[in-house]
């Protein structure tokens, strides 16, 4: 599975905060072409994983992107090695475009571009980011306007723009309709054929339907990993987390 590109491996990776372990000693890895999930209870740790990927906790283990270990590394360092996240709460400036968002997003300052309420002059890859998401149409709407789900489309297109090669999505389904879910879980499958697309979940029913491969984690550790399937049949699953 690691013949179309770099592969994300986490190696025994551990957070504490003053003494509390966070994160004891978790290991996943995640490759291009799949869909990668890490659920688990709230607290088990999810959260903090992503944060120590990205460089806004600090942790000991291993994180390597290819050849590259992203432990220890500044945050902007981590995202100029191709490393994307998103937020629970979706974080784009509601009072400029979903054009301009994506133009500050790509580095540019292409105002000109931004300002037109049309196609002409947009940026290629823009366009294409614009054209995944389900987005060409609102390239002119204000982003604050956008309904919930196309916000995390556009966090999602903002990332495809900075070319991300690793895409780090927290609950990126959370207060979404049923449709929007089916959309977004579309939208991860194509782009996870060429980047590494690792959702940390609480919604079942999504994983179920767009998960490749899953990792649960409970207080901190692996309590299983594998297929949708094997996961769920496992006992120690269903006890701490599908539970009834
Ligand atoms: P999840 O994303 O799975 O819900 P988190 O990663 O957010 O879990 O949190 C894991 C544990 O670490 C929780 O018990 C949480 O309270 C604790 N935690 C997270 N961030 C901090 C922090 N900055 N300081 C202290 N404890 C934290």
């Amino acid at each position: 599975p690691t013949s179309s590109g770099d592969s994300l491996v986490v190696t025994d990776l551990r957070v504490e905060f003053s003494g509390f372990v966070a994160v004891g000693g978790v290991s996943f890895d995640a490759h291009p072409g799949e869909v990668r999930f890490l659920i688990g209870p709230n607290g088990a740790g999810k959260t903090t994983c992503i944060d120590a990927i990205t460089g806004l906790s600090a942790a000991t283990g291993s994180a390597r992107l290819g050849e590259q270990e992203l432990l220890g590394r500044p945050v902007h360092k981590i995202v100029r090695l191709g490393v994307g996240r998103t937020f629970q709460t979706a974080s784009v400036f509601n009072e400029l475009s979903v054009l301009q968002n994506l133009d500050i997003a790509a580095g540019r300052h292409r105002h000109w571009a931004s300002l037109l309420r049309t196609r002409r002059g947009v940026d290629p890859s823009i366009m294409q980011a614009l054209e995944e998401t389900g987005l060409t149409d609102e390239l002119a709407t204000p982003a604050g306007i956008l309904s919930h789900g196309q916000k995390q489309w556009l966090e999602i297109a903002m990332l495809l723009v900075q070319d991300a090669r690793v895409l780090l999505l927290d609950e990126p389904v959370a207060g979404m309709s049923h449709d929007e879910r089916t959309a977004t879980g579309e939208l991860l499958q194509r782009i996870a054929a060429k980047r590494i697309v690792l959702v940390v979940e609480h919604d079942m029913d999504f994983m179920r339907r767009f998960a490749t491969r899953v990792t649960v984690l409970h207080q901190g550790k692996v309590l299983s990993h594998g297929s949708v399937a094997e996961v769920q049949a496992d006992p120690k699953v269903q006890e701490v987390y599908l539970g009834t």
